[in-house]
């Protein structure tokens, strides 16, 4: 079973195949984060899908102290080995590589910040965290490559998808299950996840969504074959 808890605005701890996996641990700055970052006590491996403040967030210093692995595009990782992190793994946008025993990849996304979508694939779960991005066509390709049971979608407006482009890419990925994140952090980036429901039940019949509240967590349970 994989485990998904949403640490607040793009920040997640991911329980997959054993591992713990961060993705974009923006925590000690954020007003919404669920968790402080010296309260994370295990981190194998720690994405970061683009160079914002909002996204590197305090990734550098739990990769120190806890001796994860740092992934995300090759020039963020030059950044983390200069900040003093051990183990780090730059990529680009590509097909799969291992890290640490999970398969992953990197998508494109459509934001400023050197950008990317992360794919990460265990035996229990194929995730995609969609990182700030807008619409865009080929998150149908996403979804036909990489067939994610989980698509963690930005709908805030403003920087990345609102609730309508965001249930468009829904019915482009056909994920099983889509969970909006990076909104409600700030008041410019405040936005309805029902309002994002409501538009999936429209738009990408067979998605299921379910939001969550900053702290909660999803398990992902894969039916048998
Ligand atoms: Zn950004």
């Amino acid at each position: 079973m994989a485990r998904l808890e949403w640490l607040g605005h793009a920040a997640w701890r991911i329980e997959l195949d054993g591992k713990v996996i961060l993705i974009d641990p923006f925590l000690s700055q954020n007003p919404a984060a669920s968790v402080k970052p010296e309260e994370i006590d295990r981190a194998d491996i720690i994405f970061v899908s683009h160079e914002h403040f909002d996204h590197v967030g305090d990734a550098f210093e739990i990769a120190k102290r806890l001796g994860a692995t740092v992934v995300g595009m090759y020039e963020l990782t030059v950044k983390a080995s200069e900040a003093g992190v051990e183990k780090t793994l730059g990529a680009n946008i590509g097909g799969f590589f291992d890290v640490e025993g999970i398969k992953a990849a990197l998508t494109p996304a459509h934001h400023s910040g050197n950008p990317c979508g992360i794919i990460i694939r265990g035996e229990e779960a194929t995730i995609y965290h969609a990182g700030d991005t807008g619409l865009f066509g080929d998150m149908k390709l996403i979804g036909q490559l990489y067939k994610p049971d989980i698509a963690l979608l930005p709908i805030g407006s403003l920087f990345t998808m609102s609730p309508t482009e965001a249930a468009v890419a829904a019915s482009l990925i056909k994920p099983k299950v889509a969970i909006p994140m990076h909104y409600n952090t700030f008041d410019a980036i405040k936005q309805d996840p029902n309002e994002f429901a409501r538009l999936v039940r429209r738009k990408a019949k067979g998605v299921k969504v379910v939001v969550l509240n900053p702290g909660e967590a999803y398990e992902y349970q894969r039916k048998k074959r």
